[in-house]
């Protein structure tokens, strides 16, 4: 037998399995968090009053926690509600209407988050996965590649503290209470399938076992990945589906969208309809406007067949140019043309708000701007 040399493991140096954070009372539905504080030696009540400082007042501060012992406070916040993201950086825009939150998680990984504020709700993109192994190229975090997937409680938790954010009455002019969450940030949230359906169920579920928000205000986004669309919409969930499509036609979309090589749009589509007739959901399209890549009138008629008589609606997005990329967003005349295509085809369509755009506000960029700048790039 040879000997191996003896390695330093310092935090990071264990390759492989990837290190996920301490467990969370978010991780846990409320049966759950009962048992384990049981275990811990406290009577199962205490686990609803954690569980409604959490999600039901968003407190995490154990001493504002005073209807516990104060002997007992610390120790059973330590076990059910540790810090899982660290706020690096938190920037507004829009008179304070948009805010970004880049986290650093337990193991270093960043992931960010975006909280929208309008006349009548309240909006947060949540991250899915630390990166993204999709490999979309016109995406900022396709181009980093997978850290590792999201825990449960991490996924839950960016909208946590978000909606106490929201609830402390800075986002001027919207509700103090937040209502809607889309998955549209880092990652790909049907690739962490289990973790994310679950985070659903905590946010839905009524306080204080979860943060009461309605299944039909949360938005999943996918690239298209067919065998956990078909699974997803077995679920008996009313979310909404958005489906990443980008390109009507195979050739650019092996292209825009990697994925596509495996799954191709007639099978992406197919288990977008399964969706949209299995709960009744109109499935939301989005289509990344890029600049004489997919933005041709041709294409537009092309999706227009695609769609027609379908429940779905188009979500055309103007691109937001990752640093160093080759594509830019469509003209102006062009999207309209597009627009008035898909419409004349009789299918719904709208075009996405750009909401952020100043603090890098969409798509891993703010990531990205991070990593780089500690890279003294
Ligand atoms: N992985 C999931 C969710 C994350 S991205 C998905 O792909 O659907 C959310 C949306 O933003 C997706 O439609 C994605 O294609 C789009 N997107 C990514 N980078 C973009 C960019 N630079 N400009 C415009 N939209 C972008």
């Amino acid at each position: 037998m040879t000997s191996l040399p003896v390695l330093p493991l310092g935090p990071g140096a264990a390759r492989g399995r990837p290190a996920m954070p301490p467990r969370h009372l978010a991780d846990l539905d409320l049966a759950g968090r009962q048992a384990l504080v049981a275990e811990l030696g406290e009577p199962a009540f205490r686990a609803r009053q954690l569980s409604t400082h959490y999600f039901g007042r968003l407190v995490r501060d154990p001493a504002q926690m005073t209807d516990l012992p104060a002997a007992t406070r610390a120790r059973l916040a330590e076990s059910l509600m540790p810090d899982l993201l660290t706020a690096v950086r938190e920037l507004a825009c829009d008179d304070g209407a948009t805010r970004k939150a880049l986290w650093r998680l337990h193991d270093g990984a960043l992931v960010e988050s975006v909280l929208m504020g309008y006349p009548d709700r309240v909006t947060v993109c949540i991250s899915s996965q630390a990166g993204c192994g999709m490999a979309c190229p016109f995406c900022a975090t396709g181009q980093a590649g997978l850290t590792r997937n999201l825990s449960t409680a991490e996924i839950v938790d960016q909208a946590v503290y978000l909606a106490g954010v929201a609830a402390s009455g800075v986002v001027a002019g919207s509700p103090p209470r937040l209502s809607h969450v889309v998955f549209m940030g880092m990652g790909e949230p049907l690739a962490n399938y289990t973790r994310v359906i679950d985070a659903v169920r905590r946010l839905c579920a009524p306080a204080p076992e979860g943060l009461g928000l309605s299944q039909r205000h949360i938005t999943i986004s996918t690239v298209g990945l067919v065998p956990a669309m078909r699974r997803l919409a077995a679920e008996e969930l009313s979310v909404t589906l958005a489906l990443s499509l980008h390109a009507p036609d195979d050739e650019l979309r092996d292209e825009l969208v990697p994925v596509n090589q495996r799954w191709k749009v007639a099978e992406v589509l197919d288990a977008a309809w399964d969706y949209a007739s299995r709960t009744g959901r109109r499935v939301s399209i989005e289509y990344a406007m890029i600049r004489d890549v997919n933005d041709q009138p041709w294409r537009a008629d092309l999706l227009g067949r695609l769609l027609a008589g379908r429940l779905a609606h188009v979500n055309l997005i103007p691109l937001n140019p990752t640093p160093g990329s080759r594509w830019d967003a469509s003209p102006k005349p062009v999207e309209r043309e597009f627009v008035r295509r898909l419409r004349e085809a009789g299918v719904s369509t709208t075009v996405r708000d750009t909401r952020g755009r100043e603090i890098d506000g969409a798509c891993g960029q703010l990531a990205a701007s991070e990593t780089g700048s500690a890279d003294g790039r």
